[in-house]
């Protein structure tokens, strides 16, 4: 890219156009441009001269990474109840002598139709103890601050994988009810293999949390940087430890059924800058 068109790129507004726009070297594309509730939008960006990038939808900015052959990209986590609609994204670009550039780019929100589950349970099953209850609030906090705690850099690899094979038992963002009361719908999905099974980290990170907790049984948490996250409940064992890197693929423990659980599963899930997304809507960004 020679330096007069990448002044000449600078100098003159973006117009907004179908993608992938391409302008003066740029290239913008979003993938799915059309994406369901609940999944996960890719944003990738050629532009040789930039130096730093960044996006930003809904008052909100999701940082940009660059791969090895240049290109940047991100994600933007769609809220399950999030409103369906056309939406504009504006992407930043910065060049290396710091200028910065604004442009527009249009994806839209399908609906999603998030299955019901109904569950009638004995009263005294529901309600919890007062000290399940305390357990319950601490754990939450804990998860809490960890989740506000993340590497500021970006610590995975160029893809995620899925932790273990296995029939989906339960997908992700079933609306729950127990007793006709709405329960938190399903943040992540479920993934039925015996247990035993190993379970390996979908991307490298670095061990955030692990614990047995009154909900999710023996845990693992992995912070991929930037506010991404992978968790990984109803563990038989943990084999990692607090604060360990992983590599993309490591063995972090064995399925198993602790916690509320019924039977041997993994629930896997991924959340995105404080959104928690279906995990294989990221999943599909890189096949
Ligand atoms: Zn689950």
């Amino acid at each position: 890219m020679a330096l007069c068109a990448a002044a000449a790129f600078f100098l003159q507004p973006f117009n907004a156009a179908s993608q992938p726009e391409q302008n003066n070297g740029i290239s913008i594309s979003v993938q799915p441009e059309r994406v369901e509730q609940g999944s996960v939008v890719m944003i990738s960006l050629v532009y040789p001269e930039a130096a730093g990038t960044s996006c930003s939808w809904n008052s909100r900015t999701f940082p940009l990474f660059t791969d090895a052959s240049g290109r940047a990209f991100g994600f933007v986590p769609i809220d399950m109840d999030h409103a369906p609609g056309a939406q504009r994204l504006s992407v930043s670009v910065k060049n290396a002598e710091g200028i910065t550039a604004a442009r527009e780019v249009s994806f839209e929100i399908i609906a999603k139709k998030f299955p019901e589950q109904h569950i009638t349970l004995d009263e005294s099953k529901v309600t919890l103890s007062a000290n399940d209850l305390e357990r319950h609030n601490r754990e939450r906090a804990q998860v809490e601050a960890m989740f506000a705690a993340s590497q500021p850099r970006r610590l995975w690899s160029d893809a995620f994988l899925q932790p273990v094979q296995g029939r989906i038992s339960t997908p992700f963002g079933v609306r729950r009810f127990i007793n006709k009361q709405p329960r938190n719908p399903h943040s992540g999905i479920d993934i039925a293999a015996p247990a035993g099974t190993p379970v390996r980290a979908a991307s490298a990170g670095i061990v955030c949390l692990t614990g047995e907790h009154f909900f999710a049984g023996k845990s693992v948490y992995i912070d991929h940087g930037h506010a991404m996250f992978s968790m990984y409940f109803h563990l038989d064992t943990i084999d990692v430890q607090n604060g360990q890197s992983v590599t993309q693929g490591e063995i972090i423990g064995r399925v198993g059924s602790t916690g509320r659980s019924t039977g041997p599963h993994l629930h896997w899930g991924m959340r995105l800058y404080d959104t928690p997304v279906d995990p294989l809507s990221l999943l599909a960004l890189f096949e």
